[in-house]
Order: structure tokens, then C-alpha cells, then sequence
């Protein structure tokens, strides 16, 4: 059996926006078994799709039920790899960023592109405290922790204001089952990017201060 490819739309993580798609394979996957006498089928729609733009490729696996209603639309969908919808920016890669921001960072990445927004949220929260850490020591409160990130002009009052928002964000989904939108999440790993590249920024600025020859001192000039 040979067709013409199916057309789609579909998030693409080259184009990093929905494109269209070819399905250049599909397969099917089918099992039956019995509950109470009666059987069911369950399955897999598996797609190789292609990108029309990039040519870029990924799998998709859409799974059915027969006893699920038509009426709900297609199934639990699963890509691999994983739609990106937000990359790492840039200059995470550009500079030496510390291990643990590193590894927070790619990890709080990971949870956002499976869909993990709780997950997300407890990622940034825990930048946020290891920005506090790094450059203010151990804190007895985060309160304190936003004063010692403040006298160091690494955030300014309004930024305070959004980062607590943050951090009641996170600690809402750690502890009392919140579960944040994706715009919320968003909005919160902005915040984050926006505090850890304004560390590194600050000590940049520092490199490059230390690596400038002063200017010469002007000699005073003699009247003639
Ligand atoms: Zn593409």
C-alpha cells in the first residue's frame, strides 16, 4: 500500500513554530483484551513526520481506545523528541555559567518540554534560591535574601515585586498542588533567565572593567 503523504501542521523544534508536516510512515499498533467479557481494543498511530520548512524529523504516537467518544478528539499525544516551545536562550551557552545554574537550568528546560510545568515551577524556584546563595550566602529567610540581592544592584524594587510573585508561584505548585498555565510558567522562567544573565552581566562588566587600559592622565597644559 502506497499513499501520498499526509499533510499536517505541527510544532516544529528547528523552525521553533508550528509548520507544515509530511507523515512520510505511519504504523499501527493494535491490541485486544477482556474486561467483564467484553473486549477492547487498544492502540497506537505511529507518524514519521517531516518537516516541510527544514525537513526536520519526529515521531508522533497517538494513542486510542475503542471505548473512548469520538466526540473528545484524538488521543493522549506523545512526540519524540519532545515539542521545544521556549529554547534556552543564547547567552546561556555564550558565557561560563556555573555548574548549578547549568543544571537547574537544562533540568527546569527538560520538565518544560514535556509539559512538567509544576515541575518547571520547583526548577526556578530553586535558581532563584541559588542565585540568593551564590551571591549572598546562606540566608535566613528568602525575605533577607531579596535585601542582599538588592544592596548588590542585582535587582531593583520592581523587580522584587515579580520575583516574589515568582516564588509564590513555585511554592504554590511544591507544596499546595497549584497547577501553574503555561503562560504563568512563562512568565516565571523569563524572570529567572533575567535575574541569572544580570549576574552574569554584572561580573562581565567586572572582566571587561579589569581588562581596559585606563586612560592616559592629561598633562596640565602650559600657557603660552
Ligand atoms: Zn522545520
Amino acid at each position: 500500500m502506497s499513499e501520498k503523504p499526509k499533510e499536517l501542521w505541527s510544532h516544529c523544534n528547528e523552525c521553533n513554530q508550528e509548520t507544515k508536516h509530511d507523515s512520510v510512515h505511519q504504523a499501527n499498533r493494535q491490541r485486544s483484551f477482556a474486561i467483564d467479557g467484553c473486549y477492547v481494543d487498544v492502540g497506537s498511530v505511529w507518524d514519521v513526520l517531516q518537516c516541510r520548512g527544514c525537513g526536520e524529523i519526529a515521531l508522533r504516537r497517538i494513542d486510542w481506545c475503542s471505548e473512548d467518544d469520538p466526540r473528545d478528539g484524538p488521543g493522549p499525544t506523545t512526540y519524540f523528541p519532545p515539542r521545544v516551545s521556549r529554547r534556552k536562550p543564547a547567552w546561556a551557552s555564550r558565557y561560563d555559567l556555573p555548574w548549578e545554574y547549568l543544571s537547574l537550568l537544562e533540568e527546569t528546560y527538560t520538565a518544560l518540554h514535556s509539559d512538567s510545568r509544576r515541575l518547571a515551577m520547583m526548577g526556578a524556584r530553586a535558581l532563584i534560591d541559588a542565585v540568593i546563595r551564590r551571591n549572598a550566602g546562606e540566608q535566613p529567610n528568602f525575605a533577607q535574601g531579596l535585601n542582599a540581592l538588592s544592596e548588590k544592584y542585582l535587582i531593583s524594587e520592581q523587580d522584587r515585586g515579580i520575583i516574589e510573585a515568582a516564588i509564590e508561584a513555585g511554592s504554590a505548585s511544591a507544596h499546595r498542588g497549584h497547577d501553574p498555565s503555561p503562560e504563568d510558567v512563562n512568565v516565571v522562567i523569563d524572570i529567572v533567565e533575567r535575574l541569572i544573565h544580570t549576574e552574569i552581566l554584572a561580573k562581565q562588566a567586572l572582566k571587561l572593567k579589569e581588562s581596559t587600559p585606563p586612560r592616559p592622565k592629561r598633562t596640565a597644559q602650559k600657557k603660552s
